[in-house]
């Protein structure tokens, strides 16, 4: 057995029922062949048996009184994965299906793809399995603070600072803040994503969407194409897919589909954006109220679909944005999306593919971004944040989106780079794999055995 496969049948062992972070896990060590072989220092050093066990995992109990005075519990987790870089950074996840697997596949994704910014900063994620859906602002709170109280003691700005995820933005994060705040008596950058009134960062809210844009842009300029006049379909309706679809109508695409855990919309025009966000603020998962005003739209309910995946990849595009949630495109939707001609698919989720899938894009040989390297411009716009925090200043939008795009295209070109490097010229999964795991295999080997 070798070494790779051995680490994965003791972690299997170690740590039961947990499919999505062996998943997470398998990608990246399938990768990690030739540079496991160009040296003996990494299998020597235990580098993976050390890299697939976190530093550090709380669990923890959050209870809150809900409005009709019944008391709730969830379950609270942060997991500090990675510090060979820096502090751990990472978002927070609040939503029905998080748990240890979930949290675990999601820090152990953060670790590689905060490595390819380049930038400071360690891996670490966390959540809770409470549903936000249908509660009122007053039990949000209390919820979010009752988190903190638990969560404050194991944060700070040079040891964890945590960010948003699906569930988490800036009124979240607010909440969370002022519990911080009122616990520690400090008022200091713990937690990115805050409000522009007080220490956020311009561009963090649109950073992953945009992010993942730009990465799909580069990759189609170096195939000398563009993404001007393609039609894309984009997935999911929260953050990430409003800016992913802000972004490519400014580059001049035409974004054609959305979707949220009750449908797909598909607009052959290309979706009406100031509709979208206006029916986010209105009411959650609501898009077929969509088709109030544009009748000419077509919506396919979950209920109605009748295969695996999701309805939105049976469209026909040229692009493909997945910026909904883990394996919400299956190996079938894959086919599909090969079938009628799309030629790049840019992940602005996280490992939104399943690995099935992502063996269909790279056999195909489009261009394909894998999540830990195409939708790391939010993390990375975070530690922008950081920045302006600890030198008390804040920069303008155009100098922040400057420094956003600079990474991106720093992302890309080492993942390129890399691919090439070791013989897989224009596979980006191996590429951003190998060139994350150097810099933080390196880094621990400097660090010593810790
Ligand atoms: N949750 C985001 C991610 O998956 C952002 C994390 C952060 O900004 O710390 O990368």
């Amino acid at each position: 057995m070798t070494y790779i496969h051995k680490t994965i049948s003791d972690l299997k062992h170690s740590s039961p029922a947990q499919a999505e972070f062996y998943q997470a896990v398998e990608e990246v060590l399938d990768s990690l062949e030739p540079i496991l072989e160009s040296s003996a220092c990494y299998q020597q050093q235990a580098i993976i048996q050390r890299m697939v066990e976190p530093e550090r995992q709380i669990m923890f109990r959050v209870p809150w009184m809900d409005d009709n005075g019944n008391i709730q519990v969830n379950k609270g987790y942060r997991v500090e994965f990675n510090s060979a870089l820096g502090p751990y950074k990472g978002g927070l996840r609040f939503h029905p299906s998080v748990n240890a697997s979930i949290i675990k596949f999601l820090g152990f994704e953060q670790i590689f793809k905060n490595a390819l910014t380049g930038l400071a900063i360690g891996g670490g994620k966390g959540g809770a399995n409470f549903d936000p859906k249908g509660r009122s602002d007053a039990e949000i709170m209390r919820f979010c603070q009752s988190f903190m109280s638990e969560l404050y003691r194991h944060i700070g700005p040079t040891t964890d600072v945590p960010a948003g995820d699906i569930g988490v933005g800036a009124r979240e994060i607010g909440y969370m803040f002022g519990q911080y705040k009122r616990l520690t008596g400090r008022y200091e950058g713990v937690l990115t994503g805050k409000s522009l009134l007080w220490g956020g960062s311009l561009v963090r809210k649109e950073a992953t969407g945009y992010g993942a844009v730009y990465f799909a842009d580069y990759m189609l300029a170096d195939r000398g194409d563009s993404l001007k006049g393609k039609k894309c379909l984009v997935s999911g309706a929260g953050n990430v897919a409003i800016y992913a679809i802000e972004k490519l109508y400014q580059l001049g695409a035409v974004p054609v589909s959305c979707s949220d855990s009750r449908g797909a919309l598909y607009h052959e025009k290309g979706i009406d954006l100031v509709l979208l966000k206006q029916l986010k603020e209105e009411c959650s998962e609501c898009l077929d109220k969509y088709l109030e005003t544009h009748s000419d739209a077509k919506y396919v309910p979950v209920a109605d679909y009748p295969e695996d995946g999701n309805a939105v990849w049976r469209f026909t595009a040229e692009a493909a944005f997945p910026c909904a949630t883990q394996n919400e495109l299956s190996e079938t939707d894959a086919q599909a999306l090969i079938a009628n001609g799309c030629v790049v698919v840019s992940e602005g989720a996280n490992m939104p593919s399943t690995a099935k899938a992502v063996d269909v894009f790279i056999e195909a040989k489009i261009a394909y971004g894998p999540g830990k390297a195409a939708n790391a411009g939010g993390v990375a716009t975070s530690q922008l944040e950081m920045a302006q925090n600890a030198s008390m200043q804040s920069w303008t939008f155009e100098k922040v989106d400057e420094r956003l795009k600079e990474i991106m295209k720093n992302i890309f070109d080492t993942a390129n780079n890399t691919a090439t490097e070791f013989g897989q010229p224009g596979n980006l999964v191996f590429g951003a794999n190998i060139a994350g795991f150097k810099r933080v295999a390196d880094a621990m080997i400097e660090q010593g055995i810790v």
